[in-house]
């Protein structure tokens, strides 16, 4: 088991050893949402949010 840190709030967060570049993570203590964006060394940063749309 891998582990990185939440780049929002700083939790623990657990990854499984066979992960894949771009995977989305979901921290368990914020909810933030997490994409690995490099392997060696494993670094994550927040995931491209979808933009609701919001107009009337
Ligand atoms: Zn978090």
């Amino acid at each position: 088991m891998l582990q990185t840190e939440c780049v929002e709030c700083g939790a623990a967060i657990e990854l499984p050893e066979d992960v894949m570049q771009g995977e989305i993570l979901t921290c368990g203590d914020c909810g933030a949402e997490l994409e690995v964006i490099e392997l060696e060394p494993l670094t994550v940063d927040l995931a491209p949010v979808e933009m609701e749309d919001w107009g009337e």
